[in-house]
């Protein structure tokens, strides 16, 4: 599941599991985990770049293992933890201009280049995550969950994020529209739109959850009333049925625009979208401009 708002590079130094990243939305520094090698995903997001990336290099990435070196990953991971709690990861120039208020460890975040909860290893993974964060003496550290909702119900699923977020986690969950047809111009996928809500109100009653959604200006349209009205709709409907999300994060396009038929909102409608959206769904919104 890739960071829709970030511009980071997903790569540190030689490491292809683990990268640092300053985070908006942490407000802090942020370790990604990246479990997908292959770059497998079940949406296929018009805003995403990975998607363009894995059907342009579809052959190449047929041949590689979905499979990860965990032992690596716990060195990267432990490597990362020391760089940026010592504070040497400030020398380095791409972080040199973080501001002293981002300078501490916030997370590490499922998130790389495609849908982290599709890894075989999803679970093992999660329980590498646990075992570093107590090691290290890092009780702050969150472990977040960045998903597209499409796996939620499933068991290996419910096993990770059942540890997950018996350690301070927290699931990040897509929804980018409120009808069948606007989700699916949106993520592309066969997976229907009725699985996604009903894992979004299974998640929601068990896990803490805060909602993504992407707005943006498709083929030059920005989401009309319609669309929020829908939108809306769909998440009372899952508070109607016990479901709770902690804010709704609202996010548009960073630069580069990952598609050419995808532009991003400006602050003014972002932040007009947002207010409609809370007060439509008495859930606080969390909002992320496009620079
Ligand atoms: S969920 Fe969408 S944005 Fe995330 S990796 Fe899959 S296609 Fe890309």
């Amino acid at each position: 599941m890739e960071y829709p708002t970030r511009n980071h590079p997903s790569s540190f130094h030689q490491q292809t599991i683990v990268y640092p990243v300053i985070s908006r939305r942490s407000r802090g520094i942020s370790i990604g985990i990246n479990v997908s090698p292959t770059k497998r995903c079940t949406f296929g997001c018009v805003y995403c770049q990975i998607h363009v990336d894995r059907t342009k290099n579809a052959k190449e990435l047929a041949l590689l293992s979905p499979t990860i070196d965990l032992g690596q990953l716990r060195r990267e991971l432990l490597a990362t933890v020391d760089s940026a709690v010592s504070g040497r990861l400030f020398e380095e120039k791409r972080f040199g201009a973080t501001r002293s208020d981002y300078r501490r460890l916030n997370d590490f975040a499922f998130s790389g280049d495609g849908e982290p909860t599709l890894a075989p290893q999803f679970p093992e993974v999660v329980d590498i995550l646990r075992s570093i964060r107590r090691e290290l003496a890092l009780p702050q550290v969150k472990l977040i969950l960045i998903t597209n909702s499409t796996t939620l119900r499933e068991e290996r699923t419910i096993a990770g994020c059942d540890a997950l977020t018996a350690e301070n986690g927290e699931i990040w969950a897509k929804l980018d529209g409120g009808t069948e047809a606007d989700y699916r111009e949106m993520n592309r996928s066969e997976v229907p739109f009725s699985t996604i809500l009903e894992n979004l109100r299974f998640a929601s009653r068990r896990w803490p959850v805060k909602l993504q959604t992407m707005l943006l200006r498709l083929g030059g349209r920005a989401p009309d009333n319609r669309w929020i009205d829908c939108y809306c709709a769909a998440v009372r409907e899952i508070l109607g049925a016990g479901g709770t999300f902690r804010s709704i994060q609202l996010y548009t396009v960073a630069r580069p625009p990952a598609h050419g038929c995808c532009t991003p909102l400006d602050d003014g409608e972002m932040d007009a979208y947002a207010a409609k959206i809370a007060e439509e769904t008495s859930l606080p919104t969390e909002v992320f401009y496009s620079k």
